[in-house]
């Protein structure tokens, strides 16, 4: 059996000791070992502090940006391979996972466009020189240059290609070195990945390492340099967040968590129009695509109570057409949630919804024979509809998320206020989506909840054909949400790298300091 490695100090290394188990959720078989002990990271942290960080600082931005290019490319090398390795480790459809593996590629390709615009810099210049006092002899500029530390990412077994890339992509950029700490549970591809970048020969020694054992406690280790980003749920965030060491170093921290993620449904749009189909389709899409494993789902479905019936019809024919089983059997159109935990974890969450309060008007936590699957095999969860009739009634539709193809509607009087109010109960989000022709009420709406996510979109007639839905995280957009969602940011283009740079004001005689300025690039 394969056992996977992990790449330190600029060379692969074997665990040993007690090993996760890799599986494939849709047959229970087992794919590989990943063994958790013996790795010493924070020898590791020193080593990428020390050589990587030395590394990526003596490179240009269009020198990292290459990198990063090349990196993007490894990956597309090996896509085929990447892909049949999600649909096997991860549960997914083959275009469950090119929504991973193609989403990894192409955010290192946008850092590596945004990197080459930055030129032959090291470090960004911040807004302009402002005189200081009453002559120009003195003056100031603030610069962002990079930490000096290594960056600890934490990863979530949902994106194990993206997951690693996202993150790198902008650290890298920064020109701070990484060790990257996958779930294990899902690590497969991100060791192919990993495997890929370090065949590119593209990355500098000690730019990226990879961990596939336990995450160990390097988290109490990280000094005032380096950098924590984690990604996953709520509850862990909430562990680390309190960690002693990270407030006594005051180490840079990103949190994305868990997100009950909304749709708003206007009352203005007509059953049967485009934007009701658009609206159906997203909601259909997230619940369905990567079996509602992603953290932008929509989970939480607002719709005027008149008419709520007709959604909750048309989006019951809509998914019983979805074919749930083996991603490799023909025709299936969703595969099984990613582990077993994950499996009681969905359905414990269904019942408790249920017991609740809220009508299950579709699917259940009952078990489902997936198709092409093994009798009796198998983490299938049947996609699943429950239904409250406003958004007071069950207060834990606001607070659980169902980390599955779980949603559930909810009626609310149709007004822009209410939508807004009931969309804050889920106390901060990654995204939320309005869908509507009303102007007032879109304004309304999105001003409502603004404060309260990362990103709001607005679907009208006018965007429909050009509409990729609220589920991709893009480079040039922010990721992350307030609150719940864990209160970080991530990509949105060149604001990704502030994460990894220190902002520094620079005071002194006016020409020096235009001087020394004129070496970095301005951001924005
Ligand atoms: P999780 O159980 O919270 O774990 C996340 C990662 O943290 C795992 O790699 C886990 O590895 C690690 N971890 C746990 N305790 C740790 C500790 N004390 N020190 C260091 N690392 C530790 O989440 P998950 O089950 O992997 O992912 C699902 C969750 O992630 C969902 O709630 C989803 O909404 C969220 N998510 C959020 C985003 C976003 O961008 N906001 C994206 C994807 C997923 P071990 O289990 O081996 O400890």
């Amino acid at each position: 059996m394969e056992t996977l490695r992990s790449y330190l100090e600029g060379r692969w290394i074997d665990a040993h000791g007690t090993a996760e188990t890799l599986v494939n959720p849709a047959t229970e078989e087992t794919l590989c070992e990943a063994p958790q002990e013996g790795l010493d990271l924070d020898r590791a942290a020193a080593h990428a502090r020390a050589v990587g960080g030395a590394r990526l600082r003596a490179m240009t931005f269009a020198e990292r940006a290459a990198m990063l290019k090349a990196l993007s490319q490894a990956i597309y090398a090996r896509r085929d391979h990447l892909l049949d390795l999600a649909m096997l480790n991860g549960g997914n459809t083959r275009s469950d996972a090119k929504f991973d593996v193609d989403g990894a590629s192409g955010t290192l390709m946008a850092y590596a466009e945004l990197g080459a615009s930055l030129g032959e810099s090291r470090f960004l210049v911040d807004g302009d020189a402002v005189s200081l006092g009453r002559s120009s002899r003195v003056a100031g500029q603030h610069l962002l240059v990079p930490r000096e530390g290594v960056a600890y990412h934490l990863n979530a077994f949902n994106f194990p290609a993206w997951g690693i890339a996202e993150k790198a992509a902008v650290a890298l950029l920064a020109g701070v070195p990484v060790i990257a700490r996958p779930n294990p549970v899902t690590a497969l591809v991100t060791y192919e990945v990993m495997k890929a970048f370090v065949d590119s020969g593209a990355l500098p020694e000690g730019a990226l390492g990879l961990v596939t054992g336990h995450h160990g406690d390097l988290v109490d280790r990280l000094g005032p340099q380096d950098v924590l980003a984690f990604t996953g749920s709520s509850h862990t965030a909430a562990l680390l967040r309190a960690r002693p060491n990270l407030a006594a170093h005051a180490v840079h921290t990103n949190f994305e968590a868990d997100s009950l993620n909304a749709a708003v449904l206007g009352a203005d749009v007509e059953r049967g129009s485009d934007l009701w189909q658009l609206f159906l389709s997203d909601v259909v899409r997230d619940m369905t695509q990567k079996t509602g494993q992603k953290c932008t789902a929509i989970r939480r479905v607002f719709v005027p109570e008149t008419l709520v019936d007709a959604v909750e019809e048309d989006l019951i024919e809509r998914l019983s057409t979805v074919k749930v089983g083996n991603p490799n059997a023909d025709g299936v159109t969703m595969g099984p949630v990613a582990t077993l935990a994950q499996l009681k974890s969905v359905r414990a969450g269904i019942d408790a919804l249920v017991a609740a309060g809220a009508r299950c008007a579709l699917g259940g936590s009952a078990p489902v024979q997936g198709l092409g699957a093994p009798e009796g095999r198998g983490f299938f969860v049947a996609p699943t509809v429950l239904r409250v009739d406003d958004p007071g009634a069950v207060s834990l539709v606001h607070a659980r998320e169902v980390f599955g193809p779980v949603a559930t509607l909810i009626g609310y009087d149709g007004s822009a206020g209410a939508a807004a109010a009931a969309v804050r109960l889920g106390q901060g989000g990654l995204v939320t989506t309005l869908y509507s022709d009303d102007k007032r009420f879109l304004t309304e709406a999105t001003l409502g909840v603004a404060a309260w996510h990362g990103r709001v979109c607005v679907a009208s007639s006018k965007v429909v054909g050009a509409w990729m839905g609220p589920g991709v995280a893009l480079p040039q957009l922010l990721h992350g949400g307030p609150g719940r969602a864990g209160g970080g940011e991530e990509l949105g283009g060149l604001r990704g790298l502030g994460l990894y740079l220190q902002r520094v004001a620079v005071q002194g005689f006016g020409p020096w300091v235009e001087q020394l300025s004129a070496g970095g690039k301005r951001a924005g």
